[in-house]
């Protein structure tokens, strides 16, 4: 080796001075990656906001997205620069080059991944041309491009702490100023929990006939109520199920779509309780389609959806919300990853992971804000989201049914844990002298599939696998124990029914649908309309229902009719055939009807209209 190239590559004897430069040389390499996962932030934030406020479209992180994108990439790029530091410091300049290239190609890419129209793999090649030039560009830490780079990065972080606490900040009032109503006193009107089972359905709990025994709690406050044998959903999946049950409308009356938010049309059945000076909590674990962003949130003074922690903020990445970042964490062996990585699935998903909030968190989550707001009465929603995909409970329900061995055990065994859960939140509320006070609704948005019908998952189709929902309401000072309703009934009669109870008057029409209450009363003999709807999917497979395009159903006392979207019609007998295996719209009987279902559907979603696609 020549003495110049030993210079080059920084293997000369050390000197003091020198010994010093490779302390400087390490540092730089940090300050380096540290200023590149600033700007990178910055230019995410700023996608992301175009995105979110101009186009109005789905996001998918959380509202602190301002601050934990920028200290996501932070500590990524930092944790990266520790080894690159270390070679910096034993051969500083290619410890410089080193860190150009790392950091400019990572930077790159994480911006060119946010748009999913460029192949990831044309991302990374682009990314890592980017990389190489600004690597031979470097010829010295001392440059003064770096420390411009530097310099605009720290009032960047300034600027986005700034824009993060605002953020925090103005949710905060924006939640306090909805505080209009008049004050309703304590022990004037009883207390509404509305707590929804994200994609849990009826067949799973045992209060609805389950051999297994996934709801013991659940099944003991059910007793104390009434439980509807009967209950659908008006969407086999989140957003316009809880859209429907804010509102009192079917799918096609919302806006909400698999990309688009619930607008502003119609009033929450939030904002009514708020009006009338009740305190307002929502608590949400799904945060793919009941968070900030899916205009749910209307009408609650306070709700907790994404958590505020180290994984979340990890989570807020482009790098993070990869396909191999996913499949490398969740390869359950080195061979696996080393598969992962040698996929180089560089895609993002569709809808970003978080960090899942279990039912216990958000349990906690409720009973902390019951206890300290106050003592109007309150309205509280609470959406557990532990049944939903990927099936995860924690242990023991990991291997409660069946070690744990299919989808279907870990699923049962999330509802259990839900259960487990539940029923601490009963204890405690009882235990405040509460329970009996509140009108206690426990739901579904949905169901779920396990292979009938040949389809897993939801919001695939309309077969009661999607829409047969658990529903019971417990609230002694009005509800009989004990009771079973077998009429099929929708859960848009969800806001009629929480106002009855209440007490509350509603303007005719502000919430359509019918009292719950009147059918266990014998006032009427039947709820609204059981209509279901969806809209064509998205990322749906090709032998999918949904793909087909927009499909309604209806519900009478005995048949289940469907509408597909090529128009293809089908009719089950749900009493007599609840796995709607033998379809009667082809047989003769079963053909006959079908003129009359046509016009009931078409009555119900108002003269005939086909649903919005
Ligand atoms: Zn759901």
């Amino acid at each position: 080796m020549s003495e110049s190239s030993r210079a080059r590559a920084g293997l000369a004897t050390l000197s003091p001075d020198q010994t010093t430069s490779r302390g400087l040389a390490a540092r730089a390499v940090l300050v380096y990656a540290a200023s590149l996962a600033i700007w990178t932030g910055a230019a995410h934030v700023g996608v992301s906001a175009f995105r979110r406020w101009v186009l109005d479209d789905f996001i998918w992180v959380s509202s602190d997205f301002v601050w934990m994108t920028p200290l996501g990439y932070l500590m990524i790029f930092v944790a990266l620069a520790i080894p690159v530091a270390l070679l910096a410091a034993l051969a500083p300049r290619l410890g410089d080059r080193a860190g150009a290239f790392v950091f400019a190609s990572l930077g790159t890419l994480s911006l060119l991944l946010l748009f999913p129209r460029i192949h990831h793999l044309a991302s990374l090649v682009l990314a890592l041309g980017v990389g190489a030039r600004v690597a031979a560009m470097a010829r010295s830490r001392e440059d003064e491009r770096r420390r411009v780079l530097a310099r605009v990065a720290s009032v960047l972080a300034v600027l986005l702490a700034v824009g993060g606490g605002a953020s925090i900040g103005l949710r905060a009032a924006a939640g306090r100023s909805g505080e209009a109503g008049p004050s309703v006193a304590a022990g004037e009107a009883p207390n509404v929990l509305l707590i929804i089972l994200d994609t849990v359905r009826a067949a799973s709990m045992t209060f609805h006939g389950y051999a297994r025994s996934t709801t013991p709690s659940l099944e003991r406050r059910a007793a104390e109520g009434v439980v509807f044998e009967h209950a659908y959903t008006t969407a086999p999946w989140t957003l316009p199920s809880h859209g429907g049950m804010f509102t009192g409308q079917f799918p096609s009356a919302l806006s909400t779509d698999w990309r688009a938010p619930l607008d502003g049309r119609h009033p929450t059945i939030a904002e009514a309780f708020r009006d009338r000076g009740y305190r307002t909590g929502g608590f949400a674990a799904n945060h793919l389609y009941t968070s900030w962003e899916s205009g749910l949130t209307r009408g609650f003074e306070h709700y907790e959806d994404y958590r505020r922690t180290p994984k979340q903020v990890l989570l807020s990445t482009s790098l993070t919300q990869t396909w191999l970042f996913w499949e490398i964490l969740q390869g359950n062996s080195i061979g696996a990853r080393l598969r992962a990585l040698g996929r180089m699935n560089l895609r993002t998903l569709t809808m970003w992971r978080s960090d899942r909030k279990q039912a216990t968190a958000t349990v906690d989550q409720f009973l902390r804000w019951q206890a300290s707001s106050g003592d109007a009465p309150f309205f509280a929603f609470v959406n557990l989201y532990d049944a939903h995909l990927p099936y995860d409970p924690p242990a023991p329900f990991d291997t409660m049914f069946n070690q744990g061995r299919t989808p279907l055990d870990r699923y049962d065994g999330a509802i259990a844990y839900e259960d487990h859960a539940l029923d601490a939140l009963f204890d405690e509320l009882a235990r405040r002298g509460v329970l009996d006070r509140t009108i206690v609704v426990v739901s579904s948005d949905h169901g779920e599939g396990f292979g009938e019908h040949g389809l897993s998952d939801h919001g695939k189709s309309l077969y009661r696998t999607e829409l047969h929902v658990p529903l019971f309401i417990r609230y002694p000072a009005q509800v009989p124990g004990g009771t079973r309703v077998s009429t099929a009934i929708s859960l848009r009669d969800v806001p009629a029914t929480l106002l009855d109870l209440a007490g509350q008057d509603s303007e005719p029409g502000t919430f359509p649908g019918v009292s719950l209450a009147k059918l266990w009363r014998n006032e009427v003999t039947s709820g609204s309309p059981v209509v279901s709807e969806v809209s064509a999917g998205i990322n749906t497979a090709p032998d999918e229902p949904v793909t087909r395009g927009a499909m309604a159903s209806v519900f009478d006392a005995t048949g289940h009719y469907i509408r597909n979207g090529d128009g293809v019609e089908e009719l089950y007998a749900y009493r007599t055939d609840p796995d709607e295996l033998r379809d009667r719209a082809k047989l003769g009987d079963g053909r006959d009807t079908l003129p009359a279902y046509r016009a009931q559907l078409g009555h119900a979603l108002g003269g005939g209209s086909t649903p919005r696609r």
